[in-house]
């Protein structure tokens, strides 16, 4: 998708997501003081598009610049929008996504009190559009848009190769200086420039200086008054032992990726090096990391784990406080004979492990929860029988 009709895109959708959030956030009157942070964006990137490409038509901004002109452009149909702006920019959204036919979002209940209600259409979009029902489900809907663009985005093609990117521990931050860039970040930045753009920031402290945090890897954050913080409790309680990195500017990888993607890659990492070890000692035939065939099946287990003796292991590294993730973890069609183990991390309490596995037992599923020291055990002894 080309710059201009992601933007475009983003508008549309945040406008639609502020939209029922200003609608909704006091059904008696709408609060127009109230800050939405997803119209503002919305106007942003509208004024952003006009000023860029030029898009003024007898001397006005073509793209709404303002919540009013927002809601105003969703009371018709967006092709009326779309036919205004210049051939090449309409024939891109055309050709590129499905806005075109959208018709009427809103309609004006009451124009005294400039009250607006969503119509049928609206609320087929907000339904039918993944990234805007999750983001309107959400305390903080910006934040959620973006994490299910990045969603999007691995999805569409390359899954694995993305996902092992971003758990690689080298790749927490990328320098920005090409010199100082590895070859693998090279050769990510080239192919995957719109998901760079979506999981990294760049660093703005002008220190010259980073500083990785001792206990996961990550890149510390520091607030106003210099104090650092990481993303888990156990790093924070580590935080006065870090390492610094002398790099001017940087792309830092952002809060969702290093808690949703890059934290629960380092269990998986050391899954993978116990599956590498008994590769080479003959126990572990082959295994598959995030197996999936299609768009958006990757979401099962982290590794398909063949042994010699042809046994099938499914397996699902979880790191979650509560046990009640792993207990009501949606479960996909598992293959005949196989086993799927959940392996959690080695500090989890014996009565955590216990819970879980008594709820599998009485259910006489062929699951169990181990931890991860145990992994190696587990696999050996199933071929020593
Ligand atoms: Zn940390």
């Amino acid at each position: 998708m080309s710059d201009f009709t992601d933007k475009f895109s983003d508008m549309i959708f945040l406008g639609i997501i502020g939209l029922h959030q200003r609608l909704f956030s006091n059904e008696e009157c709408v609060d127009l003081n109230e800050d939405i942070p997803a119209l503002r964006r919305a106007c942003a990137n509208g004024a952003f598009l006009n000023c860029k490409f030029g898009l003024y038509q007898n001397g006005q901004h073509i793209l709404p610049q303002t919540e009013w002109e927002l809601f105003n452009i969703f009371e018709i149909p967006l092709a009326e929008l779309i036919d205004q702006l210049p051939t090449e920019y309409s024939k891109e959204i055309k050709e590129e996504t499905k806005l075109y036919f959208i018709e009427a979002l809103v309609e004006c209940i009451d124009t005294e009190k400039c009250r607006f209600a969503i119509t049928d259409q609206g609320y087929f979009v907000m339904s039918n559009n993944i990234k805007i029902r999750k983001s309107v489900k959400n305390k903080n809907p910006l934040r959620e848009y973006h994490s299910q663009k990045i969603i999007e985005n691995m999805f569409e093609q390359d899954y694995v190769t993305k996902r092992l990117f971003l758990i690689n521990e080298a790749n927490v931050y990328i320098p920005c200086n090409k010199i100082d860039q590895t070859e693998e970040q090279k050769k990510f930045i080239d192919s995957y420039e719109d998901l760079v753009k979506l999981c990294y920031t760049k660093n703005s402290s002008n220190k010259n200086k980073i500083y990785l945090c001792k206990n996961c890897g990550m890149v510390l954050k520091q607030d106003e008054s210099g104090n650092f913080k990481c993303i888990t409790k156990e790093c924070n309680k580590k935080i006065d032992e870090r390492e610094e990195i002398n790099i001017s500017q940087a792309l830092i990888m952002n809060d969702f990726v290093a808690k949703c993607i890059y934290q629960p890659g380092i269990l998986e990492n050391n899954i993978r090096n116990i599956l590498d070890k008994l590769k080479k000692s003959s126990i572990v035939l082959d295994y598959d990391i995030y197996p999936g065939e299609n768009q958006s099946t990757y979401d099962t287990w982290d590794f398909r784990v063949k042994l010699v003796n042809e046994k099938v292991y499914l397996i699902d590294a979880k790191d979650h406080e509560n046990v009640n993730y792993i207990i009501h973890d949606r479960i996909p069609h598992m293959e005949e004979g196989s086993k799927l183990l959940y392996v959690v991390p080695n500090k989890k309490p014996k009565n955590y492990l216990k819970r879980i596995n008594e709820h599998f037992i009485k259910r006489k599923e062929n699951i169990i929860c181990i931890r991860l020291n145990e992994l190696e055990k587990v696999l050996r002894k199933d071929i020593d029988i």
